[in-house]
């Protein structure tokens, strides 16, 4: 389902050249839901730029769903990218946008009606809990509903890949435990496959089955997390 295979990037910036990855070789399954750990500035976000067409590979390459992204033409990219939604550390909902209006983004773009537009809406901030707040703006929720908008704005589009950038690091324990239910949830009942990445060892205890560990842009340590870690 997502595949990368011998994945170099290199970041050359004013003559100055930074490994960011080096030999990356990974593969996550349909219904995975796979963590990627390691200390800041290990290559986990350059990682998941690279699986979300954020960034190309110096060396190597990308196969999501059995497609090589490198042969895609910009169509097909554009495509492609509504087949994978993301959420991040600081939510990126727009401030000046209701609760309603920031989870349509991804969908008023389409060919869609007001009326579908509406009803497709309300099932997704039905299903992340958050029906009664379709009219407050993002600085009236709490942390842990922003997540829930950014929730339904990433799966707006049907994806059929989450990808989550530090998506519980801003979270106290009791919120991002919430908020991890809701992926396993998300996982369990429409079949995404969820990637993760994180450094905290207790987002991939709680819910991940597969684990990279990433140390200085390679991966060091790849498997079950019962292989890798000995416990679930
Ligand atoms: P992590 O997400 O694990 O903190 P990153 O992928 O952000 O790691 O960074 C890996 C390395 O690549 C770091 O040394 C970082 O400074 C470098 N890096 C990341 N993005 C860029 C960029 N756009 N330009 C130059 N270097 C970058
Ligand atoms: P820009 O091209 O202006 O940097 P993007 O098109 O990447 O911005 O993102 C626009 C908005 O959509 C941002 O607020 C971001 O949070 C959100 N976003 C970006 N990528 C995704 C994605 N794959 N799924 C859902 N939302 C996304």
């Amino acid at each position: 389902m997502i595949e990368l295979k011998d994945v170099h990037k290199t970041y050359t910036r004013k003559g100055i050249s930074n490994e960011a990855l080096k030999e990356i070789n990974l593969r996550v399954e349909k219904g995975d839901i796979f963590g990627v750990i390691g200390y800041s500035g290990a290559g986990k976000s350059t990682l998941i730029r690279l699986v979300n067409y954020l960034e190309k590979p110096t060396k190597g390459k990308v196969f999501v769903d059995g497609h090589d992204l490198g042969e895609y033409s910009v169509k097909e990219l554009r495509a492609a990218k509504k087949n994978i939604g993301m959420i991040f550390q600081h939510f990126n909902l727009l401030e000046s946008k209701k609760v309603f209006d920031n989870v349509a983004i991804p969908l008023v773009l389409t060919k869609k009606s007001k009326d579908e537009i509406r009803k497709r809406v309300m099932e997704l901030l039905d299903f992340v809990g958050l029906a009664d707040k379709a009219g407050s703006y993002p600085s009236e929720l709490s942390g842990g509903q922003k997540q829930r908008v950014g929730i339904a704005r990433a799966l707006a589009s049907n994806p059929s890949i989450l990808l989550c950038d530090e998506a519980t690091s801003a979270l106290d324990p009791q919120t991002t435990r919430s908020i991890l239910q809701l992926l396993k949830k998300i996982n369990a009942e429409y079949n995404i496959t969820i990637m993760i990445i994180t450094h905290e060892m207790s987002v991939i205890q709680e819910i991940c089955n597969k684990v990279a560990v990433m140390e200085q842009g390679r991966i060091i340590e790849q498997g079950s997390v019962l292989e890798v870690f000995g416990h679930p």
